[in-house]
């Protein structure tokens, strides 16, 4: 595997790959390792992964270049991925014991009925390389502490912060038949959608996501899909200061290089206010600091991937010729590296792609609604359903477009976050499942139904 780096097309890394071999000699290991480690208490696994979090506190400068090396993440940004990944193990000491805690349902003195958490067994994590601390953790961290075996893959595109996971994991006492990280693109993926696991946990694309659950169905076990967006935003005219509805806009389209699954990836204004946003997006979209991600004030760095140049230029050149409005960027940047400048596109439609198909990439299209109504129509107007924004003064009027959604996690006044204190859910082709809040611990067990009944 040649592991380059995004800044500057070099090679900073030869990896070698895992084999079907080397990977069913670690499953099978994983099995026996499993055994003992569902054994042990929760509070010991939980030791292990709070001792987990520590380290890679101490160690998040090191970390943090790495993961800016290998995917062109603005080095702030890779901090604050790094530190804010830390909330999911402050989730799990608060809520993990409680959760896979026996739960009592009845107890009449004659009749006693629980249910008990029992873990998966061996599960397979194939994993993006947008947020790897993220989503890696949403699954991983959660998966472990219920006491679960754990192959994860990380994508070839977050290799070396893969491995980063699995050095602190065993250093933290993790054993290393419990979670083993394998090196490979989507056809070492493949080979493990042949193997005999006890659930699939996936984020990425809806392309694989839907090829892997077909690829599984008949093994009968639990699938659990984390996939793409097209994730709207409306701003209302009711807002208090354009301005600043503007540039937090901007922030949700554009952070992490528009390349999260829930960036905001349509705009949609209300009229009176329209042309006033435009100009103050364009404003603020113009002055972010494109350049070295290694650079602390770098605010757009290159995309990860060569090809997704082709799939931007692709979405600029069909909104164009559709009838959108070019108000800056629209190309790749002619420097070294995956570099494409951020692109807004006002006058939009629902013809074009750039507000259908999800882009990954520092592109915006903004389309003028003159109605509350046209605006949900629109909004609910994609085959995703990941999350959907309002940024207006009134609860009421937001609250009311918001519950009409079919989106997985809704927005007032915010966008592009994520709690683990509340699930993380797609619905239609943002996938299938829950990772995060108390339903996320318990995605990685199977319930047991206890009837007690005392001797007759
Ligand atoms: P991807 O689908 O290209 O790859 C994801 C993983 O699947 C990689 O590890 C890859 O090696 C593996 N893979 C590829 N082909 C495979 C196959 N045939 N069998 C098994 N595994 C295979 O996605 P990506 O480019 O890594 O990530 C970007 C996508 O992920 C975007 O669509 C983004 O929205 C989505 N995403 C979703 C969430 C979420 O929580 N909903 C979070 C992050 C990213």
């Amino acid at each position: 595997m040649k592991i380059l780096n995004p800044a500057t097309g070099e090679l900073i890394a030869d990896w070698k790959e895992d084999t079907p071999e080397t990977l069913s000699g670690k499953f099978e290991a994983l099995r026996e390792g499993q055994k003992i480690w569902s054994a042990r208490p929760v509070e010991e696994r939980l030791e292990c992964i709070k001792k987990f979090g520590s380290l890679v506190q101490e160690n998040k400068e090191e970390l943090a270049v790495v993961l800016t090396a290998e995917t062109g993440k603005p080095i702030q940004q890779s901090r604050n991925e790094i530190a804010g990944a830390h909330n999911r193990i402050e989730h799990l000491s608060a809520y993990a014991l409680r959760a896979l805690a026996d739960e009592v349902m009845i107890d009449t003195g004659s009749t006693h009925e629980k249910i008990r958490y029992e873990p998966l067994g061996v599960i397979a994590n194939i994993s993006a390389w947008n947020f790897p601390y993220n989503v890696g953790y949403n699954v991983f961290l959660y998966a472990l502490t219920a006491g679960n075996g754990v192959m994860y893959k990380p994508s070839e595109y977050a290799m070396m912060t893969g491995k980063q996971f699995e050095k602190y994991l065993h250093l933290a006492g993790v054993p290393e038949d419990v979670f083993q990280c394998v090196s490979g693109g989507g056809a070492l993926g493949q080979v493990m959608l042949e193997m005999n696991f006890d659930g699939y946990f996936f984020t990425g694309s809806y392309r694989t996501g839907r090829h892997i659950a077909e690829t599984v169905a008949h093994k009968l076990v639990p699938v659990q899909l984390e996939l793409g967006g097209k994730d709207p935003l409306y701003v209302a005219d009711d807002v208090p200061d354009i301005k600043q509805a503007a540039i937090n806009a901007a922030e949700g389209a554009f952070y992490n290089n528009g390349q999260s699954c829930c960036a905001v990836e349509r705009l949609y204004v209300s009229e009176s206010i329209y042309d006033q946003f435009v100009e103050a997006l364009v404003e603020e979209v113009r002055s972010y600091t494109i350049g070295d991600p290694m650079s602390p004030d770098t605010f757009v760095g290159p995309v990860t991937r060569k090809a997704q140049l082709e799939v931007l230029r692709k979405q600029v050149e069909d909104a164009v010729h559709k009838g959108a409005i070019l108000k800056t960027g629209g190309l790749p940047v002619e420097r070294k590296g995956y570099y494409f400048e951020p692109t807004v596109l006002a006058n939009c439609d629902h013809r074009m792609d750039v507000m259908k198909e999800e882009s990954f990439g520092p592109i915006i299209g903004v389309q003028k609604v003159s109605s509350d109504e046209e605006a949900m129509a629109l909004m609910q107007d994609t085959a995703y359903g990941l999350t959907a924004a309002v940024f207006s003064s009134d609860e009421q009027r937001a609250g009311t477009i918001l519950n009409a959604m079919d989106a997985g996690t809704v927005y007032w006044n915010c966008c592009d976050r994520v709690s683990p204190y509340v699930p993380w859910s797609g619905r239609r082709n943002s996938g299938v499942g829950a990772t995060l809040s108390v339903q996320g611990i318990r995605a990685f067990t199977q319930p047991k139904a206890y009837h007690w009944r005392a001797p007759l």
